[in-house]
């Protein structure tokens, strides 16, 4: 394609390594941006750039956080007993809105996958066992294994397990993407 403009040439090509968005696409918002205000362009670089400079990791659950620690592991109306282990933040999101779960996270950070080489020491494993021998090992009860019911997550979950038996807590596990509701509405206590 032959661009009237090296900058727009170059704006094109950055928005086009977004996963999921082609030149043509890149094209039209990039025109977009051009005939809107320039203070909208400015306000959309700094929240880009606030979020990728300012947002961090939950020191406790590896969730993604603005602060040291994350909304979910700061509150205490959470139910400090149940932690539940998931893939990413996705899973932290679409578990959250469904408004159920009142428990605290741990996000892996992906899953076991040795064709793609990630190792259990590329997941935050550790961390999780750091968690349950630390100051949350007189409240935690109950670890729910909410990852994928693929090959890569079954091999996740049951190093997972094997790993947590020594600390004797209930272990459940939920296939992501299964009703959730009634599992969580069970009593824990
Ligand atoms: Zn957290």
């Amino acid at each position: 394609m032959e661009y009237p403009s090296k900058l727009i040439e170059d704006a094109v090509n950055e928005v086009s390594k977004l996963p999921g968005i082609g030149k043509k696409t890149a094209l039209r918002l990039v025109l977009h941006l051009l005939k809107r205000d320039e203070d909208q362009t400015e306000l959309l670089a700094q929240s880009l750039m606030a979020m990728r400079t300012k947002v961090k990791y939950c020191q406790k659950c590896h969730n993604l956080s603005d602060h040291d620690l994350c909304t979910i592991c700061a509150s205490h109306k959470r139910d400090q007993s149940l932690i539940c282990v998931v893939e990413d933040t996705r899973d932290v999101l679409a578990i959250e809105n469904t408004a159920q779960f009142k428990g605290l996270y741990h996000v892996l950070g992906g899953i076991i996958s040795p064709v793609e080489g990630v190792g259990p020491s590329d997941l935050q494993i550790d961390s999780l066992m750091a968690r349950l021998r630390g100051t949350e090992s007189e409240q935690v009860r109950e670890i729910i294994l909410a990852i994928s019911p693929t090959m890569e997550g079954d091999t996740t979950a049951f190093y997972l397990q094997k790993k947590l038996k020594p600390f004797n807590l209930k272990i459940s596990t939920i296939a992501r993407g299964f009703p959730l509701v009634a599992t969580w509405n069970t009593p824990t206590k």
